[in-house]
């Protein structure tokens, strides 16, 4: 007998990489085998050598197809062994062991928006809905759009073993959330893509995209971001911890290092109005919606837990936030 292994990988797509996937049947009982494909065809080689490797690093029961098939999430290597350039796990993996230590732990809250054709899903054809107030965990057929897709979805992950929090309905129309974590800085991003390629293949069935752009429809509507929550085993036990992590993200020129790699089309979503705060202005606050990072108000009474940087876009690469943020504040927390 046999199963069905999806590998499922991150390709070269600029100036936002695409999630893609194959199928390898396997015998019962064989382990997963690095496989390869042709990278000329995800921007990620050229013809003339087109080769590129798939190792996998983590896997997840099916939900779509039975109890004994995977999916599985892969890096990209070149055929030299080396990680290919395109491969963001590798350096997570490094910084990671690093600060092992410090046991950081992330929470990551996905926002996205369903489309059905040109327009966001709710959208009526060739006008707009209701102005945002209503929408934000609405309920009700003039308020929600898309809601089967969603629950349908939370099952997905859920019976993958994703360690999948909650979901709410967004500020706009169409628009929605899952938080994935807390979890470690490599299982809440290897979570994260798996639960996006699940949130893509769920609403596949209805006819129905998702999208992360962020700033998905112009004009006077929320864009959609990648709220980071970061904590480490000190600050998880004391205040001192948690103002020096918020500090740290402020401090030289690490605002500016960090919005670069927050994702595509971060300066069009922080511009100060929609609850964000400006991209080239760093600042941090207790319960400030407003600020670049978020001290949530029950962490300033219980003086310890943990901060959200508020910055990253819906379509930031989770290696890369988890990394630069594991990396600043782990160095800062170390001294
Ligand atoms: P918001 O009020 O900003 O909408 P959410 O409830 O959507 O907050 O998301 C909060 C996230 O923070 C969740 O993913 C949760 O798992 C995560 N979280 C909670 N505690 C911690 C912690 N100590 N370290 C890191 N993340 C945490
Ligand atoms: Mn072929
Ligand atoms: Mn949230
Ligand atoms: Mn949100
Ligand atoms: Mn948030």
């Amino acid at each position: 007998m046999t199963y069905k292994a999806e590998y499922i990988w991150i390709d070269g797509t600029e100036p936002t990489a695409k999630l893609r996937s194959k199928t390898r049947i396997l015998a019962d009982g064989a382990e997963l085998p690095i496989w390869g494909f042709d990278g000329s065809s995800t921007n990620q080689a050229e013809g003339h050598a087109s080769d590129r490797v798939l190792k996998p690093v983590a896997s997840y029961p099916d939900p779509f197809r039975g109890a004994d098939d995977v999916l599985v999430m892969c890096e990209v290597f070149n055929i030299d062994g080396s990680a290919h350039e395109s491969n963001t796990r590798a350096p997570l993996r490094e910084v990671a062991e690093k600060f092992a230590a410090q046991e950081s732990l992330f929470g990551i809250e996905q926002e996205y928006t369903f489309f059905k054709g040109s327009r966001p899903l709710g959208f009526p054809e060739g006008g707009f809905p209701a102005p945002q107030g209503g929408y934000y965990c609405g309920v009700g057929a003039d308020e929600i759009f898309g809601r089967e897709i969603v629950e349908k979805h939370l099952d997905n992950c859920l019976n993958a073993g994703l360690g999948i929090s909650g979901i709410n309905a967004e500020v706009m129309p169409g628009q929605w959330e899952f938080q994935v974590g807390p979890l470690s800085p490599l299982d809440v991003s290897d979570q994260l893509w798996v639960a996006r390629w699940l949130l893509y293949r769920t609403a596949e069935d209805f006819g129905v995209s998702a999208t992360l752009d962020a700033k998905p429809a112009k004009g006077d509507w929320n864009g959609a971001g990648a709220h980071t929550n970061f904590s480490t085993k000190a600050m998880r036990e004391n205040y001192e911890a948690i103002i020096e992590a918020a500090e740290s993200l402020g401090r030289d020129d690490k605002p500016l290092e960090h919005i670069k790699h927050y994702g595509s089309g971060v300066e069009a979503r922080l511009t100060g109005a929609h609850e964000t705060a400006p991209w080239n202005e760093y600042s941090y606050g207790v319960s400030n919606r407003g600020a670049s990072v978020r001290i949530p108000w029950q962490v300033e009474v219980d003086q310890k837990g943990y901060i959200e940087d508020r910055r990253p876009n819906a379509n930031v690469d989770p290696y890369v936030v988890t990394r630069l943020i594991v990396d600043t504040c782990g160095s800062a927390l170390e001294k």
